[in-house]
């Protein structure tokens, strides 16, 4: 059975030599992440094209989710380079001060809006949270603060406001080109940072589609804002990315696991698809082997039921990058072996709004039922295959698809595989027998086993699959006949 769960690796010069690329894509990785927060568009394109390049001569697919940078809010520079803050020091960030002349009494900031953000009592975190300032006393654009948890701050540390509510739009002007430029490559998904609510996501999709491209939008849960509408936000995207290393930040890291667990249900419930990322494996971007706790992490995503576990700086930066993804392979496979998640109660209570999606729910709980090995999914745009993986069973469900934007779509969801499918005849019984040809190619079924085919009377054509059927293999040779 292969793995269900799905593997998202971020590329970065750890990872730039084609031998590590090869091991990667060896390794089973699923999505490679370009980060553009770093390194200029010509490298991003290099690692694009060098990436696709390799898993086509592996024979797989993966898929491309760009990253944009977002409004990361950060302070400016030290003279030198550095400074020490104590616990009841005086210290102001102000947007007024040279960005690159900081000191041990004020640094400056690019956000020039933060005076009009914050007031006295709101608590800044810089750093990741490293360092904690009371804010004492804005006046002009100088907000002045206590330092309650001190410790070395360095240059162009991000800043968090505890509880969110930092104004500036998701979408800065670097994002808009990062935007046009994953057009360009035909990123699978673009991922927006620091989202604040489904207005965001759908300004990134016009900026997008008006600049050719035709993947899916991933909102980046990071802000806490974002919570209070994430129906919308779910809504919205075509994907979530629960961003624990900024979100922790800013709602506090003991809330976490809750909102990860109802963030993962929440998607899922509502169709939609649900990437963990921050820090799963981080102690092996310098260790050749994940600490127990990291091995419960991932293992608890897969359980709470996410499409995929992300990797960032363990491939793109650390030592063993097909390492770790091998790690995660183990540990997400061995996570699939509980009965738990294999069971499914999902939308039992709904109403379907589309026969399409009626034919998806019928065929996962026949499936589920009826002992199926596989299921084979004849489609244009995925939509099919993504509402069957909404439904935990331990079948894998095959994209079957002339696109290859769809085949690299259908690489997040989980337990939905793509194959390149292309739909010779219109003689409906040939058709079936070279899918169950496939699938005996693949391995994935033999003589005796059943399979669900799904598929419309008009093939090629979107959104009208409205056909079930169920096959014994081996019997499929003598369909033609009848
Ligand atoms: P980042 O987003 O790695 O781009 O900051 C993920 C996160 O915040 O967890
Ligand atoms: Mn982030």
């Amino acid at each position: 059975m292969p793995r269900r769960t799905k593997i998202v690796a971020t590329l970065g010069p750890a990872t730039d030599d084609l031998a590590v690329m090869d091991e990667l894509v060896a390794a089973g990785v699923d999505v490679v992440r370009l980060n553009l927060s770093h390194d200029t568009h010509a490298r991003h394109r290099e690692r694009a094209e060098r990436i696709r390049d390799r898993a086509w001569a592996a024979g797989r697919q993966v898929g491309l989710l760009a990253d944009l940078q977002g409004p990361k809010i950060r302070i400016g520079r030290f003279a030198e380079g550095a400074v020490e803050l104590r616990p009841g020091d005086g210290f102001s960030v102000d947007s007024a001060c040279p960005l690159d002349r900081g000191d041990r009494t004020c640094v400056g900031t690019t956000y020039t809006e933060l005076a009009l953000d914050v007031a006295r009592g709101d608590t800044l975190l810089l750093d990741d949270g490293a360092i904690e300032l009371w804010v004492e006393e804005v006046s002009g654009s100088r907000v002045r603060c206590k330092v309650v948890v001190g410790g070395r701050l360095s240059n162009n540390k991000g800043i968090n406001k505890k509880g969110g509510g930092l104004s500036a739009p998701a979408l800065t002007d670097k994002d808009i080109e990062d935007i046009r430029f994953a057009a360009e490559i035909q990123a699978d998904y673009v991922a927006v940072s620091f989202v604040r609510s489904a207005d965001d996501v759908r300004q990134a999709r016009e900026v997008f589609q008006a600049a050719g491209g035709t993947g899916g939008i991933v909102a980046k849960i990071e802000r806490a804002e974002a919570l209070t509408t994430i129906d919308e936000i779910i809504h919205a995207a075509d994907v979530v990315m629960i961003a624990r290393g900024d979100l922790g930040v800013e709602i506090g890291d003991a809330e976490l696991p809750a909102v990860q667990k109802a963030i993962i249900h929440r998607a899922r419930e509502l169709n939609s698809v649900v990437i963990t990322a921050t820090q799963m494996m981080q102690s092996m971007i310098e260790s050749p082997i994940p600490t127990r706790a990291e091995v419960f992490d991932v293992a608890n995503a897969v359980l709470d039921g996410t499409d995929a576990v992300m990797l960032s700086a363990e491939t793109s930066v650390g030592r063993y990058p097909a390492k770790v993804v091998e790690a995660m392979h183990r540990i997400c496979e061995e996570a699939e072996k509980q009965t738990a998640v294999r069971r499914s109660a999902h939308r039992i209570d709904s109403v379907f709004g589309r026969v399409d999606e009626a034919i998806a729910m019928a065929t996962m709980y026949t499936a589920n039922h009826l002992g199926v090995k596989a299921i084979a999914a004849l489609t244009e745009t995925g939509s099919t295959v993504k509402w069957m993986s909404r439904i935990s069973s331990g079948i894998p469900i095959y994209a079957l698809t002339r696109h290859v934007a769809t085949r690299r779509k259908v690489t997040i969801f989980r337990g939905a595989y793509p194959v390149s499918f292309d739909v010779a005849s219109t003689d409906i019984h040939e058709v079936n027998r070279e899918v169950v040809e496939e699938l005996l190619r693949r391995g994935t079924v033999r003589n005796g086993d059943l399979v669900i085919i799904t598929k419309g009377d008009r093939s090629g054509v979107e959104g009208q699959t409205n056909i079930m059927k169920i096959m014994r293999v081996g019997e499929h040779a003598l369909l033609t006949e009848d």
